[in-house]
């Protein structure tokens, strides 16, 4: 499991150690401040690291990575299940995501500790891509075309400028003002 880095442990304890001596902060109370701390940090620690990953990889082989599925898995559904309409891929999807709410739901429980919710919710993430894909066959798309067109659009939307209006963001053209593309800079969220 991705852990915070050294330099995040440091910046924990330093405030740990120089926290405990202000007035009225119980150790409990600190405790519980540096617990939601290390959650939070972890969490964006993950977030860092996954859009890291996904930034070293180029567009194109996302893309190419997409259509090979959808390529390769035509000929595969034909083979194994013969001509087939499209709600069929369309309920598997919807199957697939029930065992994901499944997974990730007993997981945040704690129940169930036979199962391995994260590999079970790794698996139905991949399967629900996997029946989208087939459903995109099934129509006569492209579903890297797809993703990659709407997503142009969604990424334009600034819920923190426009909170009520983001969604018509698509129907402005951005050069007149409607809203700039959101721009990750890991590096800046660190203060590197
Ligand atoms: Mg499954």
């Amino acid at each position: 499991m991705t852990q915070p880095t050294d330099r995040m442990r440091g910046f924990l304890e330093v405030a740990y150690r120089e926290t405990i001596p202000v007035a009225g902060l119980s150790n409990e109370c600190v405790r519980d401040w540096v617990n939601s701390c290390i959650a939070g940090i972890t969490a964006q620690f993950q977030r860092y690291t996954l859009l890291r990953a996904l930034e070293l990889a180029s567009e194109a082989a996302e893309a190419d990575t997409l259509r090979r599925v959808q390529r390769e898995q035509v000929p595969w559904v034909l083979h194994n299940f013969g001509e087939r309409e499209s709600w069929q891929p369309l309920l598997g999807a919807q199957e697939e995501l029930g065992e994901l709410a499944h997974a990730h739901l007993k997981g945040h429980q704690g129940i169930r500790s036979g199962e391995d919710h994260e590999a079970n919710a790794k698996d139905a993430v991949a399967d629900v891509i996997i029946f989208l894909c087939d459903y995109s066959s099934s129509r006569g798309w492209d579903i890297a075309e797809l993703l990659g067109s709407t997503w142009d659009e969604v990424k334009k939307r600034d819920w923190k400028k426009d909170p009520d209006t983001a969604h018509e963001a698509m129907l402005v053209d951005a050069a007149k003002g409607g809203c700039a593309d959101y721009v990750h800079d890991p590096d800046a969220e660190w203060g590197n």
